[in-house]
């Protein structure tokens, strides 16, 4: 079925923020792939709770925190219905490198002893394997390398192809009998190739590891089915999908949160307290120690509706349309080098290139002067920079929002980068 097509002309009226100048130039935003802007629907319904309903929740006798706690867990469903799940399989989290952390400190926490007995089945020792790859995101590469560091287990990775595709046939060996956990991204924030999820997790099953996704680039741009899926655990941070800061979500499978250790403990996860030990409540609450993000969960929820009423599918081709329109254009501009440009990779709407002769920064504050926001840098992913031979890339990442006329201004800027430069 062909998607719906998307308005994104009509969409930006939108989003105040990209109605300015920036250096004199009408702001072209090609940095959603580091935090994407919000829709005055997602700023309004924070404003609404926070002037109509703000309280904190659950176990508040008074009709405020009654109302809070009804638009809070309104909005774990209609989040957690976004990526296919049921609402207790979803734990608020500020963000994805919060919850990468909490699972490893969990599985730590299981290795330690902790928990119920059934959480021994996370517990590492000495040996075992721990499985990442060599494009991830930092958050997802070091609280593996502190947990492999606290157990004494192996970390390992599945190397990538020289086109930025993750070599399977590697992949299929360092995957084995040893492995307990194998961590890896949806789509690689440097990249933006969709990466076989489907076959990791068969490899992961094989020998009975868990399966841990980043979907921190795919969440606001591709239809996501979790479950669907077959991974065991999966993060995405909000502020990257139209959403506040300080806010996201983990997915877990049912049977993997109810036997998951706690990461942070306090108030509102627990049963009963004594001066000497306490009880857990079950998923999602046993991962929700604090008071939590309540005004950014119902923002988030806005947003995801807001992506779902432009239709994530429409989305997905707008974006993926804009993205081919660029990478038309920039391989035709001597001294660009693509990162990721494997033929036929399903992709979603970012680019990355290296620009022969100038540093990624200096490109960035030329294109700046246009009113053109890029990311440069190693984007958090220093190891796959180092992979290709390279310290730092341009990356211009996509958002529903974006035009042809935000495209064809990229690639006007860009082809006068090694020209301004000499
Ligand atoms: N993973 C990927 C692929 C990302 O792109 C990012 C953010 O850039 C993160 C993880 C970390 O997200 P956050 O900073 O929202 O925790």
């Amino acid at each position: 079925m062909t998607p719906a097509t998307l308005d994104a002309a009509a969409l930006r009226a939108d989003f105040p923020i990209l109605q300015q100048q920036v250096n004199g130039h009408p702001l072209v935003y090609l940095d959603s792939g580091a935090t994407s802007q919000r829709p005055r629907q997602v700023l309004q319904a924070e404003y609404d709770f926070l002037t109509g309903a703000n309280a904190a929740v659950h176990r508040g006798a008074h009709t405020l925190a009654a109302e809070a706690t009804d638009h809070f867990e309104d909005a774990r469903a209609v989040v957690a219905g976004f990526v296919g799940a049921r609402p207790e399989q979803l734990v608020w989290i500020s963000g994805a490198t919060l919850g990468i952390n909490l699972v490893a400190y969990a599985i730590g926490n299981a290795t330690a002893g902790r928990g119920a007995p059934a959480s021994a089945r996370f517990a590492l020792a000495p040996g075992d394997e721990i499985v990442t790859t060599e494009i991830e995101h930092h958050a997802n590469l070091i609280p593996w390398q502190e947990l492999a560091a606290r157990t004494g287990a192996v970390l390992r990775h599945i190397p990538a192809h020289d086109d930025g595709t993750l070599d399977m046939d590697a992949a299929a060996e360092v995957i084995s009998e040893r492995t307990r956990i194998v961590a890896f991204t949806h789509v690689s924030n440097v990249l933006g190739i969709i990466n076989p999820v489907e076959d990791l997790v068969a490899l992961a099953q094989r020998v009975g590891a868990l399966t841990v996704l980043d979907a921190c680039q795919s969440a606001p741009h591709l239809r996501l089915d979790l479950p669907a899926l077959g991974v065991d655990l999966a993060v995405f941070s909000g502020h990257k999908m139209l959403g506040p800061y300080g806010v996201g979500g983990l997915y877990g499978r049912s049977d993997v949160l109810e036997t998951l250790p706690p990461f942070l403990t306090g108030g509102s996860m627990i049963t009963t307290v004594t001066l000497d030990e306490a009880g857990y409540l079950p998923p999602p609450q046993r991962f929700e120690a604090g008071t939590q993000p309540i005004g950014p969960a119902v923002g988030l929820a806005a947003a995801v509706t807001y992506i779902q009423d432009a239709g994530i599918d429409a989305i997905h081709a707008h974006e993926a349309r804009l993205a081919a329109r660029m990478r038309e254009g920039l391989v035709q501009i001597p001294g660009i080098r693509l990162l990721g440009d494997a033929p036929g990779a399903e992709r979603v709407g970012l680019w990355s290139f290296d620009v022969d002769g100038v540093h990624a920064h200096d490109a960035g504050q030329f294109l700046d002067a246009q009113g053109i926001a890029v990311r440069v840098g190693h984007h958090c992913a220093a190891p796959l920079h180092r992979r290709f031979g390279i310290t730092a890339s341009v990356r211009a990442s996509l958002a529903l929002y974006n035009t042809e006329d935000d495209v064809d201004a990229l690639l006007d800027a860009v082809s006068g980068i090694r020209p301004y430069f000499g």
